[in-house]
């Protein structure tokens, strides 16, 4: 199977040539390097090699509009852009000498599931920082060179970089089959037996459909990203080893909870427990706070009233609803952007759509609020399937209260979705033409 696999000794040389390269060229501790590459072992190599000698790799997405990239190369203000030619860095001698972890963050720009996207900035760490952001992340999944990883999904987004970074720097080796194809990603599963992958729910849903995956191989996997259906997610308990199927809530930003696989049988739904050294609290409007160790601290670029917004002292929010139970367990409602506020009630679109995607006739929905005379907001839903607009509204109806209920159900061929997958209803109106 023709895929390409990254070892931690073949990486190390071609990080050595990058760090050599970039010190060539004046580039050092806290300059941005921007690359915009598909998954290769040139890309992982420019990553780390920078990020070892203190340089910010921004990762941007290579599929991005030329209008998109050129705002976001312009916002990052790099001190280079080798864009889809990570490979140019990787033509001198293997020469430079690299720290053991790395001593800056990656930047990367959040999804922009709610608005503009935003640039994330944790600058360059001191030493003791960068050694504790590294250590958590291998202590935690438990990575070992006995690893081999499967990237299911664009390293331009944090969690699979990470994920990535880390089983290198512990010595273990990476595949990357390319963009996702969930034949390919069956063959390759079965194939070339992975210990480790992370993935968001969409791959879960496609991969657990099949009966040509053997999943025997693995320890770890992570998924993450957006809520995963419940009975997809019982599915891949029951398909893989036992206690290898892990969650966790995050962003971009920084990452909050970790879900056990046991945790997750005795309290479907919910999204775990703080992350060891984190604690979660709620604020009057029922919005998630977490108070952070010094070295996960970010801001966004260039944004210092964002970043006003979402700190306060040691504590940060990206904005989502929720509640921690008395047992330190994190329910997720949804997010603050999306709460739907119908007749003086607050509507949570994934309790809506969960009602929704249960009629046999629904593949999937999306649930948004437009603006209406009588109740403020309406709730209105697209959906994906077959089913009668009538006859789901009769069901929508025995099971929904007044406010919550879909004043219009519109069939669609497909959601508006953002680049990793996840459904953006902000462009619902513009879709449904309301
Ligand atoms: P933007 O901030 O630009 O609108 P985004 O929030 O989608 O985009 P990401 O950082 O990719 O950007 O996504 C983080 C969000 O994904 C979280 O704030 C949360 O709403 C959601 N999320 C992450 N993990 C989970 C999970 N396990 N279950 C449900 N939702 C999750």
């Amino acid at each position: 199977m023709d895929v390409p696999v990254v070892t931690a000794a073949d990486s190390e040389r071609d990080q050595r040539r990058v760090a050599a390269e970039l010190g060539r060229r004046g580039i050092g501790r806290g300059d941005r390097l921007v690359v915009s590459a598909s998954a290769s072992p040139a890309l992982l190599a420019v990553v780390l090699g920078a990020l070892r000698t203190g340089v910010v790799p921004v990762v941007l997405d290579p599929g991005l509009p030329p209008g998109e990239r050129a705002a976001l190369v312009a916002d990052a203000d790099p001190a280079l852009d080798v864009a889809d030619e990570p490979a140019r860095l990787l033509t001198g001698e293997a020469t430079a000498e690299l720290a053991p972890w790395p001593l800056a963050r990656p930047m990367h720009y959040t999804s922009g599931t709610t608005g503009r996207r935003k640039g994330v900035w944790s600058g360059v760490l001191d030493d003791a920082d960068a050694r504790a952001l590294s250590a958590e992340e291998i202590d935690l999944w438990g990575f070992t060179a006995a690893d081999r990883h499967l990237v299911l999904s664009p390293l331009h987004h944090s969690a699979p970089l990470r994920f990535a970074v880390h089983t290198l720097l512990a010595g273990g080796e990476v595949l990357l089959p390319g963009p996702f194809d969930a034949a390919r990603a069956a063959q390759v599963v079965t194939g070339l037996r992975p210990t480790t992958t992370f993935c968001v729910p969409t791959h879960l849903q496609r991969l657990i459909a099949r009966d040509d995956v053997d999943w025997s191989s693995f320890r770890v996997l992570a998924h993450a990203g957006a809520p995963c259906p419940e009975p997809v997610k019982r599915a891949v308990l029951a398909a893989l080893p036992a206690g290898s199927v892990w969650e966790f809530y995050g962003s971009t930003e920084v990452q909050f909870t970790v879900c056990s696989p046991a945790d997750w049988q005795a309290h479907p739904g919910s999204v775990g427990r703080a992350r060891p050294g984190r604690r979660l609290e709620t604020d009057e409007r029922g919005q998630l706070w977490c108070a952070v160790p010094r070295w996960a601290r970010f801001e966004y670029w260039r944004a210092p009233e964002k970043t006003a917004a979402a700190w306060r002292g040691d504590r940060v929010t990206v904005g989502d609803l929720g509640r921690v139970d008395p047992d330190g367990l994190v329910w997720l409602d949804g997010r603050r952007e999306d709460l739907v506020i119908s007749g003086g009630v607050n509507v949570y679109p994934a309790e809506v759509e969960a009602v929704l995607d249960a009629h046999p006739g629904v593949v999937e929905s999306a649930v948004v609020g437009v603006p209406d005379d009588d109740w403020g907001q309406r709730v209105v839903a697209a959906y994906v399937g077959d089913a009668d607009p009538a006859e789901l509204a009769a069901w929508a109806r025995e099971r929904l209260t007044a406010a919550k209920r879909p004043k219009s159900l519109h069939p669609v061929g497909e959601l508006p979705r953002t680049s990793t997958g996840k459904v953006r209803r902000l462009d619902l109106p513009a879709v449904l033409g309301l």
